[in-house]
């Protein structure tokens, strides 16, 4: 069954496919790394997370790129409240974004390009939108884009033109006051924006003089230059992203380059918390650190946050989370007994079963797999699972079924992202240089290159750490204790 997903530019599932020649190009809208991310933005990034194991388990080859936004209205104010330069600031609220992406084990992106590393690209991009009349200077020196010159504006989102007001909200329903300044239509949007004092030392000299990109101008510039100018397959973000963001990245990217920007798009719904929207004002605007002080787990969140419909809004709440922990710790009982079935530990489960597997096809999982093919039913799937579960099916299995029915349970795992038997990660406990030795040790392995990923692991052994890997990460723990 091929991999199908809901598309909303064409609104119905689509099959994905693998191109010819190429990786399948999937793009994802990062974090804005101005604080920690919150367990909703979370739901975002796993869900994609999860889309990209399903494909990869299927046999594509996956070329994922998610950027991270570190310059924009928020960044800028923030690093300015704190006195920190813009580069430092966000460099720390990317590193923090890193370590949780660990703890939820979301699989690292190909590549991980970075605004304020594209700021030339950017302004190419005004560039050839001002020579191709679609976007003006205004007296200030900011650029906006004029959207009544593109005449399928709003295609994604099925605005039509003459209706279209103003950019400050988005379709999630929240108001964004960031981009109001004068233009020549209300429906306009920066592009660039002049420097203004608050900006502090955030500026960049351009054509039009000094200032910074507007928001939407990142990714349509970084798109274009890592994918090399080819329409990419896949495009993902939270609902709130749809509109406006979404529709602008087309609108620059089709009227500058005169190509489809791209071909499918991947929208996740919000996640709320105990039935309201999450706000630092209503206090209810959690991370992972607010929950792993509660004694929760990051895989009891990984699983909470992925285990329903990603098209429905999620209400998160504690007895969610907990119900997610007892459900863990039934398909832990559950691959127990099959392992002792042919006498094995649980120790090397998820090094030797969690990974993607050859498989003919998934046996008694079948179903399991199927849902997750089927616009990511990942609710489908569990309940299959669980099916099994609660029957006697597996019992009757010989050893080479029962050790069949674990390959096709470890790549059900894998697409899901979930691991078993882990206590909790050692790794928080290390020191930050440690930490750095082994993230950079992790990378080199992941580059190939294993002389220096051996040197580096010969340095954390002098430290008194070592580090464990799995298919898809590494757990660092200390020696002698
Ligand atoms: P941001 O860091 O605000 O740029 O958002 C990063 C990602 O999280 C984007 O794809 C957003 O659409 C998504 N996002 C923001 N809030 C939520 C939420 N409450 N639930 C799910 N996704 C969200
Ligand atoms: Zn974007």
């Amino acid at each position: 069954m091929p991999v199908k997903l809901y598309d909303t530019l064409a609104r119905s599932n689509q099959t994905l496919s693998q191109p010819d020649g190429r990786p399948f190009y999937f793009y994802c809208c990062g974090p804005t790394v101005y604080g920690p991310a919150h367990i909703g933005n979370f739901r975002t990034f796993l869900i994609q997370d999860v889309l990209r194991r399903v494909l990869e388990i299927d046999g594509f080859n996956v070329k994922h790129v998610r950027n991270i936004t570190d310059v924009d209205d928020k960044t800028i104010r923030e690093s300015q409240a704190k006195n920190q330069s813009l580069k430092a600031f966000t460099e720390h609220w990317t590193e923090k974004f890193h370590a949780d992406c660990h703890s939820l084990n979301l699989l690292p992106p190909s590549i991980e390009p970075k605004a304020v590393d594209h700021i030339k690209e950017q302004i190419q991009l005004v560039e050839q939108l001002i020579e191709k009349n679609h976007a003006y200077v205004e007296k200030d020196g900011s650029v906006y884009f004029r959207v009544h010159s593109c005449c399928d504006y709003g295609k994604l989102n099925r605005i039509d033109q003459s209706e279209l007001k103003s950019q400050t909200e988005n379709s999630a329903g929240s108001t964004n006051l960031a981009d109001e300044y004068d233009r020549e239509s209300i429906s306009d949007f920066a592009l660039w924006k002049a420097r203004k004092d608050e900006d502090g030392d955030s500026y960049w000299t351009s054509p039009w003089g000094e200032g910074r990109p507007g928001w939407h101008l990142e990714c349509s510039a970084m798109i274009h230059r890592t994918f090399e100018g080819q329409t990419i397959d896949l495009h993902g973000g939270g609902i709130d992203l749809c509109f406006p963001h979404h529709e602008n990245e087309i609108a620059q990217s089709e009227s500058a380059y005169e190509k489809t920007l791209c071909t499918h798009w991947f929208h996740s719904a919000h996640l709320r918390v105990e039935n309201k929207k999450m706000s630092k004002s209503l206090g209810n605007l959690y991370t992972l650190d607010d929950l792993i002080a509660k004694n929760h787990t990051p895989m009891a969140l990984r699983y909470t946050l992925i285990a329903s419909s990603y098209r429905q809004p999620l209400n998160f709440t504690f007895d969610g989370l907990r119900a997610s922990e007892s459900a863990l710790n039934k398909i832990e009982r559950f691959t127990e007994t099959l392992l002792q079935k042919i006498h094995q530990s649980t120790e090397q489960f998820n090094e030797q079963y969690i990974t993607k597997h050859s498989l003919k096809d998934f046996g008694l999982l079948q179903n399991a797999w199927e849902g997750l093919s089927n616009n990511l039913n990942t609710s489908a799937c569990l309940g299959s699972l669980f099916g099994l579960i609660g029957s006697n099916l597996a019992s009757k299995l010989n050893a080479d079924e029962t050790e069949q029915l674990l390959k096709a349970l470890g790549s059900i795992l894998y697409a899901l992202g979930l691991t078993l038997f882990t206590s909790p990660k050692q790794t928080s406990e290390a020191p930050q240089a440690i930490l750095d030795l082994a993230k950079e040790r992790w990378e080199a392995k992941q580059n190939k290159d294993y002389a220096k990923a051996d040197s580096l692991r010969k340095s954390l052994q002098d430290d008194g750490w070592d580090v464990k890997d799995t298919p898809t990460d590494y757990e660092l723990f200390p020696l002698n204790k």
